[in-house]
């Protein structure tokens, strides 16, 4: 980060491109939020200030804003602006602070590995990804699961990453139950065995998580959940009516009452599970009411997912954009005092507060790999129908790590970050947006390049949200003394 060690009082300033600003009132006055929005400074200005600051929109140095206003304390205001790169000298094309990101950004190879353990499901939720195919009922073979895990163990060995989640997915993963014990059973004798062998360090934390929809979950899988140290995430929509809208079995009856009984068995046995609850336009305008519903189920984690856009041009998908960011925001700040995590609005925030720039929402665009029910591997599970991105084959001999190191696919996913595209350059959420899901981009604009269009506009909200929110903490914590 470069200081400008010329002497800043003759030196010509200007505004950095990358500052956004915001107005705020607070007891009647009025404020300017300023935020740096690649390097995430933020300073709030008074009226006399912001005018000052507003001098520099054409190049100006300090003398000549001094001869004008005069006095320390606008030397000082101008000082920090420029500290803190409101203010840039005018040669600085702040072509810096873009490659900083960039070469801070220690992007994972691995870490996160899906295993889509079958295609066949006992749902026919409407709104899922992986349309039902009559003809592809594939189970991955016992074979596949052993190769899969002894080379997802062996790339955790060769990347020397220190936490390894393996994630068994579906379909409904629990529809290829002897597929799943299996794997669960050799995932933990694999880790006894190498870490005994001291080739995997015994501070590498290798955990298993299972998406499931909870139907066919018995007392058999609770405790063999437990004793393997399974997380389990179950997907519920809200009230039994709400969840039944869309979540059904084949012949159309609602899966709520089954979902439930899963739940319980697992929670009975101490197991953490999350849930995961689609944010649609049947429960979109209740999203209060369903995080009441969830929390007195028993849920301290709530995920919730952002619908996939069809067609951006319809204007009901505005529509429910806005509203799901404005849901999603109302539900956050109500229950972020009580220790209830709302995702993926706590990953946003967090990123606003502690200034880490969120290189991608999605384990995809860094540390994730998927395999197929057939031993095909690609980066995310939703193309698991796509032959083209999943085009590896995972066998004894091959090198799961090499791939995921050299391939072009690969390395085209780890770069997909705001801060490598265009149309995110002039946007004030590039930092703590991570860009959403690259699947939803592609599937309404035929490019994972492209915007998602609902995390976009779910992203933006946040971020203006945060910058209010910690306007006001501060205010009120210290009041006038952190005004510029
Ligand atoms: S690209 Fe989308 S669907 Fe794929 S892993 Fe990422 S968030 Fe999930
Ligand atoms: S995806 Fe949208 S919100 Fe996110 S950085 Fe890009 S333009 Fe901004």
């Amino acid at each position: 980060m470069p200081r400008f060690n010329e002497n800043i009082t003759e030196m010509p300033l200007k505004h950095s491109k990358y500052v956004y600003k915001l107005r705020q009132e607070y007891n009647g006055k009025k404020y300017t939020i300023l935020y740096e929005r690649l390097l995430m400074n933020i300073m709030f200005l008074d009226e006399e200030s912001i005018k000052i600051y507003d001098e520099f929109k054409a190049p100006l140095t300090m003398k000549d804003v001094a001869k004008e206003v005069g006095g320390d304390e606008v030397e000082s205001l101008i000082k920090t602006l420029t500290n803190q790169y409101f203010l840039v000298p005018v040669y600085d094309n702040e072509q810096w602070k873009v490659d900083e990101i960039v070469s801070n950004s220690h992007v994972p190879k691995v870490g996160v590995s899906y295993l889509v353990v079958t295609r066949i499901c006992n749902l026919r939720c409407k709104y899922c990804f992986l349309s039902y195919s009559k003809e592809n009922r594939t189970t991955m073979s016992i074979a596949t699961a052993k190769n899969s895990i002894d080379q997802i163990m062996e790339a955790t060995i060769e990347s020397g990453v220190m936490n390894q989640k393996i994630i068994l997915y579906g379909g409904e993963p629990f529809a290829a139950q002897r597929t799943v014990l299996f794997t669960v059973e050799y995932i933990r004798q694999k880790e006894k065995e190498l870490k005994e062998r001291k080739r995997l360090s015994r501070d590498v934390k290798v955990k298993i998580a299972i998406i499931s929809n909870g139907t066919l979950i018995d007392e058999y899988i609770a405790r063999f959940c437990k004793v393997n140290n399974v997380t389990m995430s179950i997907s519920i929509d809200g009230s039994k009516e709400l969840h039944d809208r869309n979540r059904v079995y084949v012949n159309g009856r609602g899966t709520y009452d089954d979902a439930l009984r899963g739940l319980k068995l697992l929670q009975q046995e101490g197991i953490e599970v999350t849930a995961s609850t689609t944010v649609t336009k049947s429960n979109v305008d209740s999203l209060e009411e369903v995080t009441e519903h969830l929390v007195s189920l028993g849920f301290s984690k709530i995920g919730y997912n952002i619908l996939m856009a069809e067609n951006i041009a319809d204007p009901e998908i505005k529509q429910l954009s806005e509203k799901t960011a404005t849901a999603l925001l109302g539900v956050y700040e109500k229950y972020r005092n009580r220790n209830i995590l709302i995702h993926p609005v706590v990953k946003q925030i967090k990123s606003l507060y502690y200034k880490n720039f969120q290189w991608s929402d999605c384990a995809a665009c860094s540390a994730q790999l998927t395999i197929s029910p057939e031993g095909k591997m690609g980066v995310c599970q939703a193309f698991v129908n796509d032959t083209n991105q999943f085009r590896y084959s995972v066998t004894e001999n091959s090198n799961l790590f090499s791939i995921v190191e050299e391939s072009p696919l690969f390395k085209e996913w780890r770069k997909r970050s705001p801060i490598n595209m265009d149309k995110c350059m002039e946007c004030e959420a590039i930092a703590i947006c991570g860009g959403g899901c690259p699947y939803n981009a592609y599937y309404s604009t035929g490019s994972i390049w492209n915007i998602d269009y609902m995390f976009c506009s779910y992203a933006k909200s946040i971020v203006k949200w945060g910058l209010r929110d910690i306007f006001q903490r501060v205010m009120q914590r210290e009041g006038a003394n952190s005004i510029a």
